[in-house]
């Protein structure tokens, strides 16, 4: 984690309605986006989404969200584009994406089509 990294006061707004995660933004899927890119659309500045929790039954997605750095990104995609298929490599690049984001700073629910239910500070 780096403290120096923060979220935009867009994607960081309680008030935000939707946070739709793009295909392309998607870097993994087990059933759902597990770990996703969030672009805000109002500037140039990148969230970090990781699933934490999924209500089933009424179909709520529950993500950390926590600014990202555009540079790390552009390494783990530009690795990920040139084949790595050793998944253990993969998961390292993907812990290192993930250390390079700034501090879970919201807590955001979201249904399937990225309406966003519930958004709270975080406190982890
Ligand atoms: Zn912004």
């Amino acid at each position: 984690m780096n403290p120096d990294v923060s979220l935009c006061a867009h994607l960081g707004s309680l008030a935000l309605e939707s946070l739709p995660i793009a295909p392309a933004d998607i870097l993994e899927w087990r059933d759902a986006p597990v770990l996703a890119i969030a672009r805000c659309d109002s500037c140039e500045r990148l969230g970090l989404l990781e699933l934490v929790g999924w209500d089933h039954e009424k179909n709520v997605r529950t993500y950390s969200l926590a600014g990202l750095d555009p540079k790390p990104l552009a390494v783990f995609l530009r690795d990920l584009a040139r084949g790595s298929c050793d998944p253990a490599r993969l998961a390292k690049e993907g812990e290192s994406l993930l250390a390079s984001a700034g501090p879970v700073a919201r807590r955001v629910s979201l249904d399937e089509n990225g309406a966003v239910l519930k958004i709270e500070r975080s406190h982890s």
